[in-house]
């Protein structure tokens, strides 16, 4: 049976002009601290650098 609370909810924002452009989630117990990735922003127009931000549901 999978566990319960493993996965948790998060939004990525633009490093640049900081709009949410991006849910997801991430298992944290397999992935520890924060994550970053590169992605288009709408706003930006461009790839830029997304940070990941707590979400809560
Ligand atoms: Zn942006």
């Amino acid at each position: 049976m999978a566990k319960k609370g493993a996965r948790q909810l998060i939004g990525l924002i633009c490093a640049e002009c900081k709009s949410q452009n991006y849910v997801s989630e991430k298992n944290k117990t397999n992935t520890v601290g924060k994550l970053a990735f590169s992605k288009y922003c709408k706003r930006c127009r461009k790839h830029t650098k997304h940070n990941e931000t707590l979400k809560l549901k």
